[in-house]
């Protein structure tokens, strides 16, 4: 904290791990011995470098870009580029740190990374969008590779935004390579690889659900957000018989109280990825827009917050408690507080956290690098069966790292076995 006061999520990142892992690290001291907390802090490296572009009406902006590489344990570097104007260094190094042990509990052999700009691609042209993505890759093209450091999309970057940004690459390294993951299906992308994040929350917390003899079947399930992981769960939980009851962005909460029926789930999807629209315009039986508002005051029986960081505070969490919510599964990186999460696993209901529910969109990453290097192209069904098989595998680790008196405490057991295999990979390739 002293070293970089400025960086308060990256903190609370790194606090909320410790604070789960430390009776672990005192009963196995060679961890501590081998100062791999002090390094697993520090990013292995950072850049930071201008991004110059120029709009459709001839005026230069600049704008910040960067790629933390936070740990090359145990692969390469791997995680998305997030264009939003609340990117700074210590969202990006709060990122990269949580998505190491993220991509270590998939158990494919991804390093960690995050990247991205404060760009804010809202309002832009696609011609505006394509000349940043341009310039942004002109720098960033010499600090990743296909077996370096691989970058997919992430709040802002999008279908569009990676085609731009894979071109570019291509263009300047004179290389096909898979480089990017999330790429369009015309030119390497996967199958499922859309669909991945939110299916894979949803695939977590059915299996989370099982432990208490439950499904997704006739409940009530509170969202947040509206982008891709939000589609997606909302797609999944309406394919188990769940109830959709709302939807949310930056400006307020589309209330469902009958469930989003599937023509309103197709209207959104158009009016988010093709129109380019806003949720406030999504009308119809039983919608209701309320703006500046959270979506958690509706009763609901699951809560998926796909939105955020911080999204979700302690006030919120007492609400969700008292109305019976029995299970939160977190689709976006981090939208509940450390007081929210207290307060959750204090009452003893289900928590999954992102870097265990949120898995499944750079598991399916991992599995489009495998297509690639293998010059195959995989199934719908064998990708899903894959991405499927990867979360009861989460579930599994966690449930053994993270029994607790009888209950499964899933932010202590996804830490502990995200960690041990970077931090035994760590101590054997000595202090680098
Ligand atoms: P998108 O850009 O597709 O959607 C983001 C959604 O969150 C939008 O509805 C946006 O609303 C809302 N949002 C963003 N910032 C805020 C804010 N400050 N306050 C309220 N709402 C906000 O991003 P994704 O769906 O890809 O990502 C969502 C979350 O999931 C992020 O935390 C991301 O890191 C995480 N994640 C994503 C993965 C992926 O594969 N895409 C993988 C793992 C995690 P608005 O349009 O108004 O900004």
């Amino acid at each position: 904290k002293q070293r970089d006061p400025d960086q308060p999520e990256f903190h609370q990142a790194v606090e909320e791990v410790l604070r789960s892992l430390w009776p672990f690290l005192e009963a196995n001291p060679r961890y501590l011995e081998a100062g791999i907390i002090e390094r697993i802090v520090e990013p292995e490296r950072a850049v930071l470098f201008r991004v110059p572009w120029v709009d459709d009406a001839g005026r230069v902006h600049v704008n910040r870009g960067f790629r933390v590489q936070m740990s090359s344990a145990i692969g390469p570097y791997k995680g998305g580029l997030r264009f939003h104007p609340s990117v700074n260094l210590g969202v990006l190094k709060f990122l990269a740190f949580e998505q190491v042990f993220k991509n270590s509990l998939t158990s494919l052999p991804m390093g960690g990374g995050k990247g991205g700009s404060d760009f804010d691609p809202k309002g832009k042209s696609d011609a505006e969008v394509m000349r940043f993505c341009q310039s942004f890759m002109s720098e960033l093209y010499r600090h990743i590779g296909a077996d370096l450091d691989v970058p997919a999309g992430d709040i802002g970057v999008g279908a569009r935004e990676i085609g731009f940004l894979f071109g570019q690459y291509k263009r300047l390294s004179n290389e096909f390579t898979s480089v990017f993951t999330g790429k369009g299906l015309a030119y390497g992308g996967s199958l499922i690889r859309p669909e991945a994040t939110g299916f894979g929350c949803v695939y977590f917390a059915q299996e989370m659900l099982k432990g208490i003899g439950r499904g997704f079947d006739g409940q009530r399930v509170a969202i947040s957000g509206s982008g891709n992981v939000a589609q997606y769960a909302a797609q999944k939980v309406m394919e188990l018989g769940g109830k959709v009851i709302s939807l949310s962005d930056s400006e307020g909460t589309l209330f469902a109280e009958a469930g989003l029926t599937q023509e309103q789930w197709d209207e959104l999807m158009e009016l988010k990825n093709v129109r380019r629209g806003r949720l406030s315009e999504l009308r119809g039986n039983g919608l209701r827009f309320l703006p500046g508002q959270r979506p958690w005051s509706l009763a609901c029986d699951i809560a998926l917050p796909c939105a955020t960081q911080n999204e979700l505070d302690a006030e919120d969490a007492r609400v969700l408690l008292a109305n019976g919510c029995v299970c939160v599964a977190e689709g976006a990186n981090m939208p509940s507080t450390l007081a929210a999460v207290d307060l959750f696993l204090e009452a003893g209901i289900l928590f999954a956290p992102g870097k265990a529910s949120n898995a499944g969109g750079v598991a399916t990453s991992g599995l489009e690098m495998s297509q690639n290097a293998m010059r195959l192209h995989w199934t719908a069904g064998e990708v899903d069966q894959r991405l499927h098989g990867i979360m009861q595998n989460i579930h599994h680790a966690c449930v053994s790292y993270g029994e607790e008196k009888g209950r499964v405490n899933y932010v202590k057991g996804a830490n502990i076995a995200g960690f041990v295999k970077v931090a035994d990979a760590m101590l054997a390739q000595g202090v680098v």
